[in-house]
């Protein structure tokens, strides 16, 4: 783990400047003396494996001058995301209940005269810089805590902002690189000389190979090791909302009704029992991480009830996935858990630390299966390091959400065509399985990994040919997960615009999803007008014949949309339109590469001549 230092210049000053910003303002502190570490929480929204938490909490315990230093854990929420336009009313609830979860473990950590505080985390809504401005006002504040933002240009340009500001008001800054595997820069700096990521997963392994093991997790701070402020937000200025408490969906201006993720609570305690739950899975022996072969998942299965302490029903779900296949099997497939962990919201928000997931893992791997099971870039542990390989690549690609601009990022001169956009949006499109998916997205802000490939392919380079950046950008606000490098990144390699380029191998919109699940349980689960339609039409209603249409209860074009597209025909055309831009670039790159090499040529022969 790296950190990085914005020191005091110099500790009188610090102090002196301490007692002017106090005395200007009407403090809460009865004591001078007394300074106070703020823990600013963002992502990272737990208490295992939270290097920026333990230090402030080591450090305010052992610092000589600081005994009686207090810490202030804060989240401050953007009032910039705070609406449903820009965060769906899944990922906020889930949000709101890890910050739920984060006071509560936090709170079981506080020192025993504030054991029964209930706002241990202060939550506050504003814009950061303002609110930390305030902050540092009331609270003769010494030192702030955080894990930097490394990819995303918002929070980087955050950052900077709060950084200026801690340097100003000679506040110290210790930031941690926490919520990947490695600290990027330094990965980024053993990948390559000049700053390229790899751009393969095979190149990114070898750079691992020599980097070494990631940092292990720091272990958990002890009982009695956090003395926070109680009743903190009610000192801070009043422009300031819901500074006492964690808001509610309804206090954000959110439907409740909206919220519908099955894959279990937000939160680390949660978190924690479900990464634990994926890596006992299949009962003793280890079954689940030993196959986890992530082609043969399953994109049909629907999140299950549990049973027991975590563990789910199906022993193995790679075998029922590929008995769901078969129509012959009468098992009920809406009790599978989905085949993969689900654990992409909890390492979004840092509720699961990756790399607490990372060496329990391995522990498994080496421990108990000896070496036994599937490998990167397919198994569990692969799916690790794909989390890694986006993040190293959008650190070191300028312009890493765009086309234009992105070095990684083939030019493709993609349609504007907002009313097929609306359509792929709201789960229009007439084919079920497109549909069906795009209706999960909505409504529980979570869908398996295959089926965001046959959207997103089904959008970009398959079928309507419109830019992979609007898809992220749906993808953004609805999903739980939404993750900046690993949205971006999945939507490049998806539309065949980076890390990918077979654009010729397309998934049938109504072909793919038959090999996971023959009857059309999924798509009769999402789209309920459907329930009654027989499973030989289920994927293309639009071939029954009437009666049987009218059987079912759903007349395609009445009660279900027809298909917007023959899928035949529009997918030879994009395919045809990829190959021109592909031709195009090579044309270019050709090009440029003449006459950079002329270039070379004249400059050689002019030095040469003088
Ligand atoms: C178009 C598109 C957009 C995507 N957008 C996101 C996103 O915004 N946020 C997000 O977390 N994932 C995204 N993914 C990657 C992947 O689909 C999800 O991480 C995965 O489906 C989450 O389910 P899981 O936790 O059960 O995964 P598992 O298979 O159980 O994997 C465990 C963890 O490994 C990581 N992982 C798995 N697959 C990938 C992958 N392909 N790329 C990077 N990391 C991976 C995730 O953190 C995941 O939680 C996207 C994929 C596509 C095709």
């Amino acid at each position: 783990m790296s950190t990085s230092f914005v020191t005091m210049n110099n500790q009188e000053s610090s102090s002196s400047t301490r007692l002017r910003r106090q005395k200007s303002s009407a403090t809460l502190m009865d004591d001078t003396e007394t300074t106070t570490s703020i823990v600013w929480f963002r992502k990272g929204l737990r208490v295992h494996d939270n290097p920026a938490l333990s230090d402030a909490l080591i450090e305010a315990k052992n610092g000589l001058k600081d005994e009686r230093k207090k810490v202030l854990p804060l989240f401050i929420m953007d009032p910039l995301f705070c609406n449903a336009q820009k965060v769906g009313a899944n990922r906020m609830n889930f949000l709101l209940q890890s910050l739920t979860n984060l006071n509560d473990n936090l709170r079981s950590l506080s020192s025993i005269d504030n054991a029964k505080s209930n706002d241990c985390l202060t939550v506050v809504i504003g814009k950061p810089i303002d609110v930390l401005r305030d902050v540092f006002m009331k609270f003769n504040v010494s030192s702030i805590y955080f894990e930097k933002e490394q990819v995303e240009p918002f929070g980087k340009h955050r950052d900077d902002e709060v950084i200026e500001l801690c340097k100003n008001l000679n506040v110290h800054v210790k930031t941690y690189a926490s919520h990947t595997l490695y600290d990027q820069e330094f990965l980024l700096s053993k990948a390559s000389a000049k700053g390229i990521p790899p751009s393969t997963m095979g190149a990114f392994q070898k750079v691992l190979a020599n980097v070494g093991e990631p940092p292990a997790p720091v272990p958990t701070p002890p009982k009695n090791s956090l003395r926070v402020i109680p009743g903190a937000g009610d000192v801070l200025s009043k422009e300031f909302k819901y500074a006492n408490g964690i808001p509610t969906l309804e206090d954000l201006g959110y439907e409740a009704k909206n919220i519908s993720f099955k894959g279990g609570k937000g939160g680390e305690t949660e978190g924690l029992r479900r990464m634990r739950g994926a890596l006992r899975r299949g009962g003793d022996g280890h079954k689940y991480v030993q196959e986890f072969d992530k082609p043969q998942s399953s994109p049909c299965q629907l999140f299950a009830k549990e049973k027991g302490n975590g563990t789910v029903k199906a022993s193995n779900p790679f075998e029922m996935a590929k008995k769901a296949a078969s129509s012959s099997l009468k098992e009920d497939f809406s009790l599978l858990w989905p085949s993969t962990t689900a654990l992409s919201p909890h390492l979004k928000f840092g509720t699961v630390s990756v790399r607490q997931f990372y060496y329990e893992l391995q522990d498994i791997m080496k421990n108990e299966l000896k070496g036994k099971h599937t490998n990167p870039p397919t198994s569990l542990m692969g799916q690790i390091l794909w989390r890694e390989f986006y993040y190293i690549n959008a650190y070191g690609t300028p312009n890493y959400d765009k086309m234009v601009g992105n070095r990684i990022c083939k030019q493709i001169p993609w349609k504007n065509d907002p009313e097929n956009l609306a359509k792929w949006e709201s789960a229009q499109t007439g084919f079920p399985w497109i549909d069906a998916a795009m209706t999960q997205l909505k409504e529980e802000g979570w869908i398996h990994h295959l089926a965001r490939h046959a959207v997103a392919c089904f959008l970009t380079r398959g079928d309507l040919f419109i830019s992979w950046e609007e898809g992220a950008r749906v993808f953004d606000r609805d999903l739980i997960d939404a993750d900046w490098a690993l949205n971006n990144g999945n939507w490049m390699w998806l539309s065949a615009s980076s890390f990918f380029y077979q654009y010729f191998r397309v998934y049938g919109p109504h072909s793919f999803a038959k090999k996971y699940d023959k009857e059309g349980a999924y798509v009769k689960h999402f789209l309920p007008v459907l329930k009654n339609m027989p499973s030989k039409y289920i994927y293309e209603p639009w071939t029954a014949p009437l009666e049987v249409q009218k059987k079912a209860g759903c007349i395609v074009g009445v009660d279900y949309p027809k298909p917007m597209v023959d899928h035949a025909i529009a997918s030879k055309q994009c395919m045809a339109w990829m190959n021109e831009a592909y031709a195009a670039e090579k044309k270019e790159k050709s090009g440029e590469e003449k006459s950079n090499k002329k270039a070379k040529i004249g400059g050689a022969t002019r030095s040469n001549n003088t």
